[in-house]
């Protein structure tokens, strides 16, 4: 973009310095607090509350200047399935010369219900290592094992040699389910290194019994096909292995050390029944577009995304049973609201348009952008670039971001050189194991052929005091009801990281170039794959 371009932004962005929460900012909030109030229930999906959010966030993007851009209006339904488990009603044991050795729901292992259950399960068991399947790096877990008609037992995770990104590719579940089903699997069981747990094993299978959701779509649905699925706790997954020569501690201490798993038989049967309650449930994402002011170029987009919803109503904490989802992720759409007021006023539009996008059904597997990156409104016209946001947590001084995605397309590239000239430095994942690349929304674009970042705080010494702050807000506020409008908040460091994300998706909008991939990057094949379709 011009120099005058960016300093006619940056004078439209600007914001009176002195005082210690500027106006900006105070607006943003505002936003949080209306999305995340205990009115919206949590903005679940299905849910009056997220309804409700949905209709808030189409109001502020008509107002911002943008126009629907979606199939109904500003919306662009999703049609789900949402399934409960009847935990009295189900069962799930591992069977050995007629003796079961019952595993108790909750403590020991979480069903899950992502897809409709057979009557009952009765199968064998294989340990299938990290369950993978690369082809491109001559990686097989699956290689030479009877997985017909059994359920494979994997350890989540990969192995150290693949690249990071590609590690967390493989790691998604559809992407794995997809590779286990060819091999013949039912159904899988996954256990977890506890120190790899996103949140302590209790917070996890806290709500195992509340509505979980899945795209009605079957054609969109990658759990088709599932029969059997359970997370098991770490310290019940010992009774897996029993007869087998192995232990779950060995397996953990060969993992650790970065070598090769065995594959090998169980020596016990699964034997499962699974009841659930089942319900047909519809919410939209929200589509707004900023025309671009370049007639050559508009019908080209940059697609500004964050998730909508949350967890809902869920299972109480300290009597307070509403997940309002501040941080995660009504501080995203926030963000974009005000993004979309500041292009929207600005005396020239960026030369692509700009596609508003907030998600539906994110914290239910990536519901909702897998159905508008696989079938995107027409009014969407050529996607170039996905920029994600979901909850970037401003409660530390921004420093650097972390932007994942960055070394595999010139869109990377470009950040890398916008966020440079603004002073915030790039800083690198945190915590690889925890795979963010694949657990945000912009995965369903990347897997689209798009090219595509997803921005949060980093930079952060775990050691420090901002470190330990942020550490802290995961074991205590991450998908707890306390992740609401009532916790603290550094208004400077959000006003700074809104700024930031605004003038780059004015820049990409302006560039000359539409983002590329990396030749060399493994996920290149996917827009290859798109130009070919
Ligand atoms: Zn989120």
């Amino acid at each position: 973009m011009s120099r005058a371009r960016i300093a006619a932004l940056a004078l439209l962005l600007a914001l009176p310095i002195t005082c210690a929460r500027p106006q900006p900012a105070d607006r943003w909030w505002a936003h949080v607090r209306w999305l995340a109030d205990d009115a919206r229930e949590g903005r679940g999906t299905g849910s009056r509350g997220y309804q409700a959010a949905a209709d808030y966030v189409a109001r502020e993007f008509r107002g911002a200047g943008a126009r629907s851009g979606g199939t109904d209006g500003y919306f662009q339904p999703v049609r789900f399935v949402g399934r409960r488990l009847r935990e009295p009603e189900s069962f799930l044991a591992l069977v050995r010369d007629g003796r079961a050795d019952t595993l108790a729901l909750g403590a020991d292992a979480v069903l899950s219900v992502a897809y409709d259950p057979p009557d009952s399960v009765d199968a064998g068991a294989v340990f299938v290592g990290y369950g993978l399947q690369i082809p491109e790096y001559g990686y097989d877990d699956l290689a030479g094992v009877d997985l017909r008609g059994k359920v494979a037992v994997y350890l989540r995770g990969g192995p150290p040699s693949l690249p990071e990104n590609v590690r967390a590719y493989a790691q998604h579940q559809g992407v794995r389910w997809r590779r286990l089903r060819a091999a013949g699997a039912i159904g899988f069981a996954a256990l977890t290194d506890p120190t790899a747990l996103p949140m302590s094993w209790e917070r996890f299978a806290m709500n195992r019994l509340t509505w979980g959701y899945g795209l009605a779509d079957t054609a969109l649905d990658e759990h088709h096909g599932e029969k059997f699925k359970v997370y098991v706790n770490p310290a019940s997954s010992e009774r897996f292995f029993e007869g087998t020569g192995h232990t779950f501690d060995g397996l953990l201490a060969t993992a650790r050390r970065g070598d090769p798993l065995p594959r090998f038989p169980l020596a016990r049967r699964i034997h499962a029944r699974v009841r659930i309650d089942r319900k047909e449930a519809t919410s939209p994402n929200v589509v707004g577009i900023l025309e671009g002011s370049d007639p050559a170029l508009r019908h080209e987009s940059v697609v500004l995304s964050a998730h909508l919803d949350h967890l809902g109503i869920g299972a109480a904490v300290k009597g307070d049973s509403i997940y309002n989802g501040a941080m995660d992720n009504a501080t995203g759409v926030a963000t974009l609201i005000e993004i979309a007021r500041g292009i929207g006023a600005a005396k020239v539009r960026p030369r692509r348009s700009i596609v508003l996008l907030a998600l539906a059904g994110e914290e239910e597997g990536l519901l909702g952008s897998r159905a508008f990156a696989v079938n995107p409104p027409p009014a969407v016209g050529t996607m170039v670039a996905n920029l994600n946001l979901d909850m970037f947590l401003p409660i530390v001084p921004l420093r650097a971001t972390v932007a994942y995605g960055i070394d595999e397309s010139t869109l990377g590239d470009r950040y890398r050189a916008f966020a440079g000239s603004a002073g915030i430095r790039i800083a690198p994942d945190p915590n690889p194991q925890q795979t963010y690349f694949i657990r945000s929304d912009q995965f369903n674009f990347v897997r689209q052929g798009v090219p595509a970042l997803f921005f949060e705080f980093g930079g952060t010494a775990e050691d420090s005091a901002p470190g330990k702050r942020l550490a802290k807000w995961g074991e205590t506020r991450y998908h707890a009801p306390s992740d609401d409008s009532r916790q603290p908040v550094n208004f400077k460091a959000a006003d700074a990281f809104n700024r930031l994300l605004a003038g780059f998706t004015a820049d990409v909008a302006n560039a000359r170039e539409r983002p590329v991939w990396h030749e060399k990057s493994f996920f290149a094949r996917f827009a290859r794959e798109a130009v070919a379709r």
